[in-house]
């Protein structure tokens, strides 16, 4: 088997209202860039990147002449024809190599006609458990709807969540305003999901010293994880002595990373991601070298349509120390692009595909539809707040939001 064509097409599917994180926003919608590498035996499969709100379109055509030729099945060679870490000090394209991965992987699936946790050691479980994934949000600017910005605000978006999809972990993405006024907001969620395990994420915008107060604020509530709270292994280090279980998904996105980690610990639960980690085969690899020094593996998310989810639920499917919920933005989204829809929620777990690779198709009337959306409104800059034109924070943050500030009116240009 040989590949013979490789494509992209960059959509735009529509959030349900504009996600805030420490860095800036999701402007109301994901822009991703979906793969599809075709065989000479007329197999396609599926690959999906994106999540910095730009298209990757030129990057995977840049491919072409690494992938035409070469063998779905001879994976190891493709990390290093594309993405072999000393070249890869110029041209880093690991996240490239993870979306061809996960379309070889496909393509594998299907040419023997077995799912890819199949192919990937077996599924251990046939579902996979998430968390809710709690944003601090605008309101959508054609509804008016959507809006979490209080306590109250955010209390009823878990309940919501909670009676919806049957969420039992629950966690928040802060570092937007103020950490006093996010842990008044995280108590609210720990009362509003009574005996409910909680997560709290300000993507490491915290000083030391902020995150040992709001830790130390928080250890009377049942925290599953204290994830990235300040930034940087050292920084991490610091924060040992509290007694919460601490997890990142941005200090050890790598095996130099994870050596490190493991000679001197500074992080009890790593995040794995089939995108930040080059595929879900090298978080397979790394999930291992985690159940030999006893760390805690959860599985993260970096945005995801469809694609992206199905490789997060063979991941999660194979791995057997999985001993958190994975995290999804998914439930934010109002579509998708792969046939059927999006996948559902039951009590909390989505069903782990099972048809021949990653087990979801294209709905192509859905691509053709949210590329012409991705044309129309265009990419959105990530690190950047539609509601605070100029805004750019600082590591450690002090430069925080108001809860009270106007909602933004603009949401496609800047
Ligand atoms: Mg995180």
């Amino acid at each position: 088997m040989k590949i013979v064509d490789v494509r992209a097409t960059t959509v735009a599917v529509p959030l349900e209202a504009p996600l805030l994180h420490a860095n800036g926003a999701h402007w109301g919608r994901f822009i991703r860039t979906i793969v599809e590498v075709e065989t000479d035996d007329g197999l396609v499969g599926l690959g999906e990147l994106g999540g910095g709100g730009q298209s990757a379109e030129a990057a995977v055509a840049g491919l072409r002449p690494y992938l035409l030729g070469h063998d779905p099945f001879r994976l190891e060679a493709l990390r290093f024809a594309i993405a072999n870490p000393t070249a890869s000090l110029y041209n880093n394209r690991t996240q490239l190599l993870a979306a061809v991965e996960f379309a070889c992987l496909d393509l594998m699936g299907k040419r023997l006609g077995v799912p890819v946790s199949e192919l990937l050691g077996g599924r251990l479980r046939d579902e996979v458990g998430f968390a809710s994934y709690l944003f601090f949000r605008y309101a959508d600017p054609s509804t008016g709807r959507g809006e979490v910005r209080t306590p109250d605000q955010l209390a009823d978006e878990a309940r919501r969540l909670k009676a919806e999809h049957g969420f039992e972990v629950h966690k928040l993405k802060g570092g937007v305003f103020d950490p006093d006024y996010e842990l008044e907001c995280y108590r609210a969620l720990a009362d509003a999901t009574a005996g409910d395990l909680l997560r709290y994420d300000p993507n490491g915008a915290l000083s030391v010293g902020r995150a040992q107060r709001f830790g130390r604020a928080i250890l009377d509530l049942p925290n599953d994880y204290f994830e990235d709270p300040t930034w940087g292994l050292n920084g991490m280090r610091q924060l040992r002595g509290l007694g919460l279980p601490l997890a990142t998904n941005t200090v050890v996105v790598g095996f130099e990373q994870l050596a490190s980690n493991v000679r001197d610990p500074a992080v009890d639960v790593i995040l794995l991601d089939t995108t930040f980690w080059g595929g879900i085969r090298p978080c397979i690899k790394a999930a291992g070298v985690c159940e030999t020094f006893q760390l805690g593996v959860a599985v993260h998310s970096s945005g995801e349509l469809g694609i992206q989810l199905a490789t997060m639920l063979h991941l999660g499917a194979v791995i057997p120390n999985l001993d958190h919920k994975a995290d999804a933005h998914y439930h934010h989204l109002t579509d998708d692009i792969i046939e059927g829809g999006k996948m559902p929620y039951r009590d909390g777990a989505i069903r782990v595909p099972t048809g021949p690779g990653l087990g979801v198709a294209l709905d192509h009337e859905k691509v053709a539809r949210y590329a012409d959306l991705y044309r129309e409104t265009g990419d959105y800059p990530y690190d950047r707040d539609p509601g605070r034109p100029g805004w750019y924070p600082l590591v450690p943050n002090e430069r925080w939001a108001d809860p009270a500030a106007a909602q933004p009116a603009d949401l496609t240009s800047w």
